[in-house]
């Protein structure tokens, strides 16, 4: 290389000042990232989620984690946690978030925490979880069922994951895209031969007449390679974590998705999964007759979202502008209003729950207001997040059990390429239905805490947020 005249030298040094402070504001700064796991797995006995009547572990058929992925570029930094469990609360998520923050310097805002919605995870938060916690109690003295503080242990298990994730933080290449996975999900809410809409009619039920609302096809993926060879990534698919059933905690169809990818980029390849929008979406076929639940239902969704993965894996293209940067808004969602005598009815018929006197429906019903009445005050605190990894693709997280529609709305809107959409993130008020759902009735609106028209806010909210991180360089 020829040698520098002198006089050309100070220029050049001079210029790469200038540079560096725009570099780094234009994104080109190389990122970071770090990923840990923590197991979150309760002692077997503990009482599970995922339906209304009470039932308790015998057993684990592959453990519960909480997953935690922090990015770093410059001075920006996320953390994205997701627990193989059905929901996490606010205030669960609330303290993690701030003692997270205090351990690491990521700011509150910028840490995700979302629930993937395993029915096979302990119950340990909501208005059915106090009932049958009292009832325990009051039977015989303490309650067998909760040998630990679950929210606790949770709470302190996401926090180490964030501090080993943010400790293990390493230069690394990240890629990001979608690709279509076809034949897994299914709207499960029903057009019916009556005019009415059923949630899950049952399989070759002559009186269907068609889904009620679409699926999104779509498997958002984020994956992280160093030297070029991948070492992990989130995968974002809308399909309901409830295919196993049965009193084995299991963390579904993402341990599956987990083993399968190992097999193909190694045993030290670090699978997140993040729940879609998929309020009204799950695995169920009606069109066959075949049973559909049980483990091995969850192994052969894993797989065949692995295979998806794994193939779109080798063309999923490199982020060509690395440029972080996050936001967020608490929307107040209206809450539903239930005079007090409702309220008593509600919690009388608490008792109720998982027997044959009332119909189901009624059983949902009261815990719902019940769950209502536990709110502090008229309206839910629902935060949207919004994080952008660079000027094509986006992640947004929502709380609540989101309809597909709303996350459809979302991506369709986003300036972004690329718009992975996750729920159950930062609380679970129970669904978010549309607002056209709302109308129809039948089970995940009898189960929603917010008046109609709660979850188009928040699809208003995520777009404007998205907009405004397009803009930011
Ligand atoms: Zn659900």
């Amino acid at each position: 290389m020829p040698k520098l005249p002198s006089l050309v030298r100070p220029l050049v040094a001079c210029s790469l000042l200038l540079i560096a402070p725009l570099a780094s504001v234009a994104g080109v700064e190389p990122l970071q990232v770090g990923m840990a796991a923590a197991d979150v797995t309760p002692p077997v006995g503990c009482r599970m989620s995922g339906y209304f009547s009470e039932r308790f572990s015998t057993g684990v058929h592959n453990p519960l984690q909480a997953k935690a992925i922090v990015l770093r570029q410059g001075e920006v930094q996320f953390a994205w946690v997701f627990c193989d469990v059905i929901g996490v609360p606010a205030e669960v998520t609330a303290k993690a978030r701030d003692a997270a923050a205090a351990a690491t310097g990521i700011p509150r805002a910028h840490i995700l925490v979302a629930g993937t919605h395993s029915h096979t995870g302990p119950l340990y938060f909501g208005a059915l979880r106090d009932y049958f916690h009292q009832r325990a109690v009051e039977r015989a003295g303490s309650d067998l069922h909760e040998a630990v503080d679950y929210a606790a242990l949770l709470r302190e298990k996401v926090v180490a994951a964030i501090v080993e994730a943010a400790a293990d933080a390493q230069s690394t290449e990240v890629a990001a895209g979608a690709v279509e996975q076809p034949g897994l999900a299914f709207n499960r809410r029903y057009v019916m031969r009556n005019g009415t809409v059923q949630f899950n009619p049952g399989k070759l039920n002559p009186d269907i007449v068609r889904p009620s609302g679409p699926i999104d096809p779509q498997i958002g993926l984020v994956q992280f390679r160093r030297e070029g060879r991948p070492v992990g990534g989130l995968t974002v698919f809308a399909l309901h974590l409830d295919t196993t059933g049965g009193t084995e905690l299991a963390a579904d169809y993402p341990y599956f998705l987990e083993r399968e990818l190992r097999d193909r980029f190694g045993a030290d390849y670090q699978s997140v999964f993040g729940v879609g929008t998929c309020g009204n979406v799950n695995h169920i076929d009606v069109t066959h007759d075949r049973p559909q639940v049980g483990h091995g239902e969850a192994e052969r969704i894993g797989r065949e979202l692995a295979r998806t993965v794994a193939a779109a894996s080798d063309s999923l293209p490199l982020l060509s502008r690395p440029s972080l940067a996050a936001s967020s808004a608490t929307v107040a969602l209206p809450l539903q209003r239930y005079s007090p005598q409702e309220v008593a009815a509600a919690r009388a018929n608490l008792e109720k729950v998982g027997g044959r006197e009332l119909p189901w429906l009624e059983q949902v019903s009261a815990v719902k207001i019940v769950n209502v009445a536990n709110q502090p005050g008229e309206t839910l605190a629902a935060e949207v997040q919004v994080f952008r990894l660079s000027d094509e693709a986006a992640l947004v997280a929502l709380p609540g059990e989101v309809f597909v529609e709303l996350g459809l709305a979302i991506k369709q809107a986003s300036p972004f390429a690329t718009t992975l959409v996750v729920e159950l993130a930062g609380d679970d008020p129970n669904y978010i239905p549309t607002r056209t759902a709302f109308a129809e009735g039948s089970y995940e609106p009898t189960n929603s805490l917010i008046e109609p028209g709660g979850g188009e806010m928040l699809v208003e909210a995520a777009v404007e947020l998205l907009k405004l991180v397009a803009q930011k360089q």
